[in-house]
């Protein structure tokens, strides 16, 4: 009865390993919980009650599929006064999340049997939407020695006759790594040679930490282009995860698309709820500051606590919340036959919540967040360390 397409996508791993932590600190276990992919933020109290406002004034109906004009066109906005690029609202789809966008704007690139490039380690949804979608999803490995950044040779290495595009995410999830903006160039030259599209991740385009310099897609072509995509979020940088508000930008051909299959599903992410988003979008940078502040703070406190994990490598990331250290000696000094395994005995008997490496399509690692309050921090780091050696 089920479709086969079912039984081809894998299950959350990560939203899997979230709600056991969930399930276990409901039963009152003393979890340290180093999972998140979300800041421990409260929302800011201006979106709230622009929220409430547009409730009140009766925002409470079905509204422009692609999302608010004004909100379109605060997004558009955006990229003009952080880039110096001129998109308009006809360049934006504001969806259900980073997801949501992602979803929509591959089904209108990706043809069954199109190849679309992932590189290693990858953000766990890709490969699925792409399979959704009937495409194929191709990897290359980013070696860790380049900071897990990836390579142009990697990416001309991994092109073949069926690649359609690339899906790029800068800062990373699980790793931290920033592609930086030489290498960006060059990897939209090569996809422009080849007729690839690429879309740039950047729902952690804010969490970027000095002296690194963030580069996106319009840094470096300023004018919309039908081939060239952004996909961000205010999940992240407004911790406004459960909103549910994300946007993609660029081509308007692809857009469009995108926008058509969109109103056949969700239709539009909810009016009030775009309200908020709008507000955030005012007050950008008052409300990220804060958050940017305490981040860069508990960076270090995990950068820090891995240096007396022994046998064990962690790149510094450049941006977004996460670690992302090699533990092979430590898996398998201790009889582990994978990064999941050793994630399950942490679970089970330290009682820490990481997220295995595997779930990122790469072994050997395990991702540590640290979107979490410091103490959680501390002990969690001191569980790990006391775990491993
Ligand atoms: N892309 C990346 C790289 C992420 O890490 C996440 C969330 O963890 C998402 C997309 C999804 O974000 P959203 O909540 O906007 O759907």
């Amino acid at each position: 009865m089920i479709a086969a397409r079912v039984s081809q996508i894998a299950p959350s791993r990560i939203l899997d390993l979230l709600a056991a932590g969930e399930a276990l600190k409901r039963q009152g276990v003393d979890l340290v919980d180093l999972g998140p992919g979300q800041p421990d933020f409260p929302v800011h109290p201006s979106i709230v009650s622009a929220v409430h406002t547009a409730m009140e004034r009766g925002c409470t109906t079905y509204g422009p599929v692609a999302g608010l004009p004004e909100l379109r066109e605060a997004l558009a906005k955006r990229y003009l006064r952080r880039y110096g690029a001129a998109y308009t609202a006809k360049n934006i789809l504001v969806s259900a999340g980073a997801k949501g966008a992602l979803y929509h704007l591959l089904g209108a690139l990706v043809n069954p049997g199109d190849e679309v490039l992932l590189p290693l380690p990858y953000f766990a949804s890709y490969p699925e939407q792409v399979k959704v979608w009937g495409g194929v999803p191709r990897y290359y490995q980013c070696s860790e020695e380049q900071g897990f950044r990836h390579s142009a040779e990697g990416l001309q290495g991994a092109i073949g006759p069926a690649t359609k595009g690339i899906i790029l995410n800068s800062p990373a999830n699980p790793t931290g790594a920033v592609i930086p903006e030489g290498l960006l160039s060059e990897t939209l030259a090569i996809a422009s040679k080849h007729g690839l599209f690429v879309i740039m991740d950047e729902c952690y385009d804010r969490f970027v930490y000095p002296p690194c310099r963030y580069a996106t897609i319009p840094t470096i072509v300023k004018e919309p282009d039908e081939r060239l995509f952004v996909v961000g979020s205010f999940s992240k940088t407004f911790s406004m995860m459960g909103f549910r508000v994300g946007y993609a930008a660029g081509g308007e051909g692809a857009i469009s698309g995108a926008v058509r299959l969109q109103a056949h599903s969700v239709t539009h992410v909810p009016t009030f709820i775009q309200h908020g988003a709008l507000e955030a979008l005012e007050r950008e940078d008052e409300i990220f500051q804060p958050i940017m502040d305490e981040f860069s703070r508990r960076r270090e406190i995990m950068l820090e606590g891995l240096s007396g994990l022994p046998g064990t490598g962690v790149q510094r990331g450049e941006g977004a919340f996460y670690a992302f250290p090699g533990v092979l000696p430590a898996i398998e000094r201790l009889g582990f036959a994978s990064s999941e395994e050793l994630a399950a005995s942490l679970l089970d008997r330290a009682r820490l919540l990481v997220i295995p490496g595997s779930a990122f399509g790469t072994e050997g690692h395990i991702r540590l967040s640290y979107a979490v309050p410091e103490e959680h921090l501390q002990e969690g780091l001191r569980r790990l360390v006391a775990f491993i050696r």
